[in-house]
């Protein structure tokens, strides 16, 4: 078996390794570059591998970065099967045909404004085909997926329908195996289950480390740093801006939401979805209860999780606008999560100089993003083409991360171990350097053979 590293290498975004074994060709995974735009585009229109050698194409779970270039693939001619887990599928239609539709939509608006644009990398025909084309697998049985080469799911605990992949291959009557972790989640996240590392023995282990570096804080003492935000906010009659992940991140803040307006923990302050995406993405969790962690849900009706007086949904565009004009203090959860577009932006460039407002970060924010630009309390933001000057208080909640932190991270790959006695080497994707390198460190440490891949470098089993 040989393994490309053919994305997420030495950075976060563009998740695609290519697993090449008995003379087929799979994928796992085909997620989008994101960050500094014209380098991400031109990374993006480059093809992992000729799309004719490609078999099949096992999807981790849904988030862009993992998934965001399925459509290209379909595009370019790809017809083979795209694996997911059920959940993974249901959030998949919904967030590429989105993607898509932002696409066609950058691609009209700078045209009609005469600014050069290359054309949409796909488009929503694309994205319905790989609805077309994908085939849900349920957690834990083996499923082939090319002649010699049979996969399998654990739940990487991430985000709803999230998995990590066993891949084994065997030729000549030998048998390798691979864990790809991709992203692997926390342990006590609201709704999402823990995660559950994968005890086939292997002999290399792909993983994540973009918090190779750091240690969240908990759960619980999240849920209380988000409380005294809300607290302190309302008390200056400023609003909260939360720009987040509408898939995961959203439910989660809106869950403690509801779990502090019923323990009287925050004011009773307007919270508004003001996002699509975000609302479509919670019926999804609604379809799907039956693979919430119930251990801790703060009422009995699963389905009214995300249903309460406080919260409002928008829908449309001028909904979104007409918030700017409303007077008090309010909590606004809109996409994306970075901040790199969505209706966020239109809310950071009427509230980011207003010093009673709170830019709330509650995930990961890549290098060259205007969320990374709030994180490091730039003095002047560029939003929607004009400068604004950053006033409003800059509030960072790591504990709502969706991916594990260091020590999570090591007790991860700890217990793979237990059950690997043959694993020779871990390979280190889905970081910047300083992550992989602080990792790679603390690993060594503990008798790991530790690397971290460049673009398009191979190993070999
Ligand atoms: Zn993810």
């Amino acid at each position: 078996m040989q393994i490309e590293f053919a994305g997420a290498a030495r950075e976060v975004t563009g998740s695609c390794h290519i697993v090449r074994a008995n003379g087929r060709t799979v994928l796992l995974d085909c997620g989008l570059f994101q960050g500094h735009r014209r380098d991400a585009d031109a990374k993006n229109r480059v093809m992992p591998c000729p799309v004719d050698e490609i078999d099949a194409v096992v999807l981790s779970h849904a988030h862009l970065d993992h998934s965001g270039r399925l459509p290209l693939l379909t595009s370019r001619g790809y017809s083979g099967p795209i694996y997911a887990t059920k959940a993974t599928t249901e959030l998949c239609a919904i967030m590429l045909a989105d993607s898509a539709r932002i696409q066609e939509h950058d691609y009209l608006f700078l045209t009609r404004h005469q600014r050069p644009a290359a054309p949409p990398l796909y488009e929503l025909k694309d994205s319905a085909r790989v609805e077309e084309q994908m085939r849900s697998r349920p957690l834990h049985e083996w499923f082939d997926v090319a002649p010699g080469i049979r996969v399998r799911y654990t739940d990487a605990g991430h985000i709803l329908g999230s998995t990590s992949v066993i891949v084994e291959a065997t030729e000549g009557g030998k048998m390798s195996r691979l864990i790809f972790s991709a992203d692997v989640g926390r342990t006590g996240l609201p709704i999402i289950r823990d995660p559950e590392p994968p005890i086939d023995p292997a002999d290399l282990v792909i993983m994540e480390s973009t918090y190779g570096n750091r240690d969240h804080e908990s759960v619980a003492a999240a849920r209380d740093h988000l409380a005294r935000v809300i607290r302190e906010t309302s008390a200056r009659g400023g609003r909260v801006l939360i720009p987040a992940f509408a898939v995961g991140r959203a439910q989660e803040i809106v869950y403690d939401l509801h779990v502090l307006t019923r323990a009287g923990q925050i004011p009773a302050t307007p919270i508004v979805i003001d996002s699509p995406l975000a609302t479509a993405a919670t019926a999804v969790f609604e379809k799907n209860v039956d693979l919430y962690d119930q251990s801790e849900a703060p009422v009995r009706d699963l389905k009214a999780l995300f249903q309460f007086e406080s919260l409002t949904h928008t829908t449309t565009a001028d909904e979104s606008k007409a918030l700017n004009t409303r007077i008090g203090p309010m909590i606004i959860i809109a996409g994306s999560g970075m901040a790199e577009g969505g209706r966020i932006l239109h809310h950071l460039l009427h509230g980011a100089s207003n010093p009673r407002n709170t830019i709330l970060i509650v995930g990961f924010q890549a290098e060259h993003t205007l969320g990374r630009r709030i994180v490091e309390k730039q003095r002047e933001l560029r939003v929607l083409g004009e400068l604004v000057e950053l006033r409003a208080q800059v509030e960072i909640l790591n504990g709502y991360s969706a991916h594990a932190d260091r020590t999570e991270l090591a007790r991860w790959l700890d217990a793979v171990r237990k059950t690997s006695p043959n694993l020779r080497q871990v390979c280190l994707v889905h970081g910047e350097p300083p992550a992989q390198d602080a990792l790679t460190e603390q690993l060594a440490a503990k008798g790991y053979v530790v690397s971290s891949p460049a673009p398009h470098s191979k190993v070999t089993l």
